[in-house]
């Protein structure tokens, strides 16, 4: 039976080490599994423990717990509980069966052994799992031959309606392409791209859209992937915008989810504003490139949101010098306000907005330089 070294065997006492020392004096049934085991074969030090037990993982990180005293985080819904420590994030999950009744929706799920669990996951170098258990520590359960997928670089789906099932698997298989630089497997393309043709993704919920498209942004090769989205006709860029998205780093996430228009995602009032100004961002660059004026570089980008200007410092680093009369512009105090119109006997209302600008843009402009010549100028304007 092949048996895998676990790789932090001389690191003394850290979480891995305490979890598997746990186990393996326990009487639970408990693997390594997943990303975990992926990532060991692949000679990558993995940033989450994923662990399974057959049988209650609630219970089981509770004792571990015990142990490592990190902070619990129990999903009683899912059967699953999470430990964080200060270095480590310990995942662990009951073995279950997935039954997917239609397409795109959350599967029913029962208890299981540690191979019928295997069969519900996502690709071939996902599904192995290495016992943690006393009784047949080390072993390895391999049954589709992710560990050959591994050295091949190749994802592979485990069955022919695996996208159909969850169609979050497409953006999971093109982020993981993209990190490893792997291809996908020849016929798991196909039923990728039969999967794209029925317009699968359609029936996903805006959350778990969404969730994956945060996922791939965390990635370093974030816009090989967003390439991919576009080839696979999933959402289509331009090329103009996969330029402005590889300067822009991870906060063109906003500038993607502006320019593809998917719909029903849940975000913040906050960030809906972030995207609207990511989509005006080109015409605030041509703006911005035209312009000498203080005024027009002030209005062009003080509505606008940190991540927005820091954007545009990233992708137009020679406009350093109207950042910086941007930034001064910043702290001007208007010589005038609402209530030197009121004292004056405008009338009150939508007009003040209007004045109260016109007098300002003089301001910006240096063409008025203090209060007296501002209460001046509002003489010539109409009551
Ligand atoms: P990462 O390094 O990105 O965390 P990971 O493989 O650990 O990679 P997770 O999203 O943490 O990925 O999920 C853990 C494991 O759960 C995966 O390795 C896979 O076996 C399984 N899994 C996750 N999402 C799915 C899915 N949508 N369908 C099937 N299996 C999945
Ligand atoms: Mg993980």
């Amino acid at each position: 039976m092949a048996k895998l070294k676990y790789s932090a065997k001389k690191k003394k006492k850290s979480v891995l080490d305490r979890t598997i020392n746990f186990f393996a004096n326990s009487t639970y049934h408990t693997y390594l599994v997943g990303g975990y085991v992926r990532d060991i074969t692949l000679g990558i030090e993995p940033i989450d423990i994923d662990i399974v037990v057959e049988g209650d993982a609630i219970k089981a990180a509770r004792a571990l717990n015990k142990q490592l005293k990190g902070k619990l985080h129990v999903y009683k819904e899912f059967g699953t509980a999470s430990i964080i420590t200060e270095d480590k994030r310990v995942d662990l999950a009951s073995a279950r069966i997935e039954k997917y009744n239609s397409p795109a929706q959350l599967p029913h799920v029962y208890p299981s052994t540690i191979n019928e669990d295997l069969n519900r996951r996502d690709f071939t170098i996902n599904a192995m799992a290495m016992s943690i258990s006393r009784d047949n520590f080390g072993e390895l359960f391999d049954p589709f031959n992710g560990l050959q997928d591994v050295k091949n670089g190749l994802i592979r789906v485990l069955h022919k309606n695996s996208f159909i099932d969850d169609p979050t698997r497409i953006f999971r298989a093109l982020r993981y392409k993209n990190r490893f630089s792997f291809k996908i497997e020849k016929r798991t393309k196909l039923l990728m791209k039969e999967a794209i043709d029925k317009k699968i993704i359609n029936h996903l919920t805006g959350q778990r859209i969404l969730n994956e498209l945060k996922l791939i942004f965390q990635e370093q090769k974030y816009e090989d992937t967003v390439r991919d989205i576009s080839n696979f006709k999933i959402y289509r860029i331009k090329k103009k915008d996969l330029d402005i998205l590889q300067n822009l780093g991870q906060d063109g996430f906003y500038y993607y989810l502006a320019r593809i228009k998917a719909n029903g995602m849940p975000i913040t009032t906050e960030e809906k504003k972030i995207i609207k100004d990511m989509n005006n961002l080109p015409k605030t660059l041509a703006r911005l490139e035209k312009t000498k004026k203080n005024s027009t570089i002030y209005y062009s980008l003080c509505d606008l949101s940190e991540t927005v200007l820091e954007g545009i410092c990233r992708l137009r680093p020679g406009f350093g010098d109207k950042m910086k009369i941007f930034r001064k512009l910043q702290k001007v105090k208007p010589f005038i306000t609402g209530n030197d119109l009121k004292r004056r006997g405008f009338p009150e209302g939508k007009e003040y907005k209007r004045i109260l600008r016109a007098v300002f843009t003089q301001q910006l402009d240096k063409k008025i330089t203090s209060r007296k010549q501002a209460l001046q100028y509002l003489k010539t304007l109409k009551k």
